[in-house]
């Protein structure tokens, strides 16, 4: 999407700034010297992420914010609290490798020229705890205007708001008219925000420091054309071979990974040529962009349930025809791509540009992907194991394994036969946190 987008939902002054603090053990005392905290859940059925059987009647040791043991019928040691999930399935919190979790667009013109940052950033942690509340325990959010993500981020980190993990991207770094500047209006108007825009290689290296100075985890490049913005292709690449190479190349040297932006055919091989890690939306992809992204083992992270929303909430959004005719001719094809990517064996991440469609619906992708060629197991493993792979982070997210964060969901029945159950979450654990249990979000005061 439009990454400078400024959204803001109107009815957010009920929810609370809310801290993760009352939880398992919010009755104890906080000391330092305290013994971390002990909890045995019982799962019926646990799906570990790694892709083997589920393990029935598994226990899962949790001290602290960390999984300590797993195995089927672990002894439960005296003095541990238990939580008993043991008519559920328990499965890793899930991975998002492509959110914008800072807003979500209510009316296209009204978001640009009504709201400002200071809107954005008052609202954007009421997102953040829908999406940790849907399931979803981490993810990469790759593009915000103003550093809000950072802020975020760190309010997340520190505990003062309740969120997923995040990686961010801060600015995206685009080109002069390309989709992250402001298309299709007044050449005479200005607007007071940083730029995400670079031209040429000094240029492009120069946003890139200064993302990285001010809290980017990831760089997210603007390789094609998009469709959420009012330049005229939606495949288009909108930088050059030795540009998208700068982007790729100073990123690595600050110790960075690159995800590109790009529907096109061309962009998504320049993309993959300068070595990026993944390939967002990768809608025109073509039978040499699946080549290139098996040999150069990159992600594809295809956002392939969005359209639905966009098309049938069109007029509500005030999305130019321009726009709509974009999306029409890319939603269909990106999901037939999908489908080819899935046969061939390309590496895929779950991403959904949630920030497109209301925060806390990202599980409704899962459905898509098992409709257009993956089995159950490869759409939850493409949201645990290999979102953590392309994050970097599969030492501490993305299994039920031990050492790894104790962030786990559970949902009725059994989603290897019914992957919708992955739209209704009944509990969510965070580093050892309980947010969300017997369908009901865990309410708590603000710190
Ligand atoms: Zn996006």
């Amino acid at each position: 999407m439009r990454p400078v987008m400024r959204a803001c939902l109107a009815s957010f002054s009920f929810l609370a700034a809310a801290t993760p603090l009352a939880a398992v053990d919010a009755q104890a005392p906080a000391s330092p010297a305290a013994p971390p905290t002990r909890v045995a859940i019982r799962a019926g059925r646990l799906i570990d992420g790694l892709g083997g059987a589920p393990i029935t009647d598994a226990v899962i040791l949790v001290e602290g914010d960390r999984i300590t043991a797993v195995g089927k019928g672990l002894a439960i040691p005296s003095g541990a609290r238990v939580i008993d999930l043991s008519r559920s399935t328990v499965l890793p919190g899930f991975i998002d490798a492509h959110t914008h979790v800072t807003s979500q667009p209510e009316n296209y013109l009204e978001d640009l020229f009504r709201k400002s940052p200071i809107d954005v950033a008052v609202t954007a942690h009421v997102y953040a705890r829908r999406t940790l509340e849907a399931g979803f325990t981490t993810i990469r959010d790759v593009g915000a205007g103003e550093f809000i993500d950072v802020a975020l981020r760190n309010a997340i980190n520190n505990g003062t708001v309740a969120g997923p993990r995040m990686q961010v991207a801060t600015l995206t770094v685009g080109s002069t008219g390309g989709h992250g500047d402001i298309t299709g209006f007044s050449p005479y108007l200005k607007f007071g925000q940083f730029s995400g825009i670079a031209d040429g290689i000094a240029e492009i290296r120069k946003l890139v420091r200064f993302e990285v100075k001010n809290g980017a985890d990831v760089i997210k490049m603007l390789a094609s054309a998009g469709v959420l913005s009012e330049e005229e292709s939606v495949g288009a690449p909108q930088f050059t071979q030795e540009e998208m190479n700068a982007v790729v190349d100073e990123a690595a040297m600050w110790g960075r990974k690159v995800a590109a932006h790009a529907h096109g055919a061309e962009a998504i091989k320049r993309a993959l040529r300068a070595g990026v890690a993944s390939i967002e939306h990768a809608s025109l992809i073509d039978d040499e962009g699946i080549r290139l992204a098996k040999e150069k083992g990159a992600y594809l992270v295809m956002d392939i349930y969005n359209d639905d929303y966009i098309m049938s909430e069109y007029k509500r959004l005030g999305y130019p025809q321009k726009i709509l005719d974009k999306e029409a001719l890319v939603g269909r094809l990106q999901r037939e791509n999908f489908q080819r990517a899935v046969q061939a064996g390309v590496k895929l991440a779950f991403g959904t540009d949630a920030g497109v469609y209301p925060h806390g619906w990202n599980g409704k992708q899962f459905a898509k992907m098992v409709q257009y060629g993956m089995t159950p197991m490869q759409a939850i493993q493409s949201a645990t194991v290999n979102g953590a792979d392309l994050l970097g982070w599969s030492d501490r997210v993305g299994s039920v394994r031990v050492g790894r964060f104790a962030d786990l969901v559970a949902v009725d029945g059994d989603p290897l036969t019914d992957i919708t159950q992955l739209e209704r979450v009944q509990f969510v654990m965070k580093g050892g946190v309980v947010y969300r249990t017997g369908g009901q979000p865990v309410t708590t005061a603000a710190r």
